[in-house]
């Protein structure tokens, strides 16, 4: 297994243990620690192709991602009417809720 990257926000807390594939996505981060994935390089200005995803947040003991929890933020949008529906859609993109899609 690779190491994971020193990811700012946790504050110190502990993180979820990175489940086997096609299982339940636990928040672990591993994936959007290892590499940004094409939503973030694609939609967020001037993202790094390398190194950890810079829409990765922290909430109750677990990563969640940024691009669907609050787009605009990180797509420097003007107006934040559309956040929900764009959410969504990269919700959709990234198959979130169809387990782990990261292998080791
Ligand atoms: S998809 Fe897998 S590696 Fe990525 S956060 Fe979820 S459980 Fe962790
Ligand atoms: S945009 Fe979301 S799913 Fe993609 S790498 Fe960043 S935090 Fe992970």
């Amino acid at each position: 297994m690779n190491a994971i990257m020193a990811i700012d926000g946790t504050r110190g807390g502990r993180l979820p243990v990175k489940p086997a594939y096609g299982s339940p996505c636990n928040g672990c981060g591993f994936c959007c620690a290892a590499e940004p994935c094409a939503v973030a390089r694609q939609y967020i200005p001037n993202h790094p192709v390398e190194g950890p995803c810079r829409a990765m947040e922290f909430e109750a003991d677990r990563f969640v991602c940024g691009m669907i929890r609050r787009p605009g933020h990180y797509m420097r949008l003007p107006h934040d009417w559309a956040e929900e529906v764009i959410g969504a859609m990269i919700a959709d993109a990234l198959g979130a809720g169809r387990g782990c899609d990261a292998e080791l």
